[in-house]
């Protein structure tokens, strides 16, 4: 997808740039750290229109405001989580549509990880087809650790992105997915599109490439989080996952 760019932050973070093409209109997703996403607005479309957040923590929201400062963006984000967010000019819940120039975003509350945490999910993003912005609920290979969320409430979030179009692109906040493969070949060794996805990412990682954007058909075919059956196996992958040692 030509108008979707990581920007690669701090260790492992991304900030996600949107251009829609047919208007020229410019968003960021989750900029926590100003300085290299001002770099990448100004030596690209030189504008900002929309900074998009997809819940409190630092390693999210941290730049927003000098970024905004920079380039007069509206900050947009959570209303449930309004008083832990920087200040916002929009605050969005389950079900409202964010414009991005022609493209248009649906907000999904996706509580888990924090209990504010919300998803766009754009049913076609920039004339180019559908793309899932999921911040720290959904990973390549993974999900998000339950800081807040009980496990029901993040299987549920995770069942609402599965019923999702195959076809959607997720940006997602985090290059984790070597680390989560690490734990996921341990749940299904047998997987075939696991065993792709992991070589696929190996040679994308060695070429210092980033493992994302992925489809969402293939981590519904390799991604155990978003297999479990229930909330119970949910919960007990999720125990797992945090104790393994890869
Ligand atoms: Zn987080
Ligand atoms: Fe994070």
């Amino acid at each position: 997808m030509k108008s979707l760019h990581p920007i690669p932050l701090f260790a492992d973070n991304y900030a996600w740039l949107l251009t829609d093409a047919a208007t020229g209109a410019v968003g960021v997703v989750d900029p926590a750290d100003a300085g290299p996403v001002i770099e990448a607005v100004a030596a690209g479309p030189g504008r900002l229109d929309l900074i998009l957040l997809t819940h409190h923590h630092a390693d999210h929201v941290a730049g927003a405001e000098a970024v905004k400062a920079r380039f007069g963006a509206a900050i947009v984000g959570a209303s449930a989580d309004r008083h832990r967010l920087p200040p916002l000019d929009r605050a969005v819940a389950e079900g409202d549509a964010v414009a991005l120039g022609a493209s248009r975003a649906r907000v999904l509350a996706t509580p888990g990880h924090t209990r504010g945490h919300i998803a766009f999910f754009f049913d076609d993003f920039s004339g180019e087809g559908p793309l899932l912005v999921a911040g720290d609920t959904l990973f390549s290979l993974g999900c998000g650790r339950l800081l807040e969320g009980t496990a029901e409430e993040m299987f549920a979030s995770l069942a609402k992105l599965s019923a999702l179009p195959g076809g959607t692109l997720l940006a997602a906040g985090h290059e984790y997915t070597a680390a989560n493969g690490r734990f996921a070949r341990t749940v299904e060794p047998e997987n075939a599109a696991l065993a792709r996805r992991l070589e696929e990412v190996a040679r994308l990682r060695a070429a210092g490439l980033p493992s994302l954007p992925v489809r969402l058909a293939e981590e519904f075919a390799a991604n155990p989080f978003l297999r479990a059956r229930d909330a119970a196996s949910f919960a007990r992958l999720r125990a797992a996952k945090d104790a393994f040692k890869g």
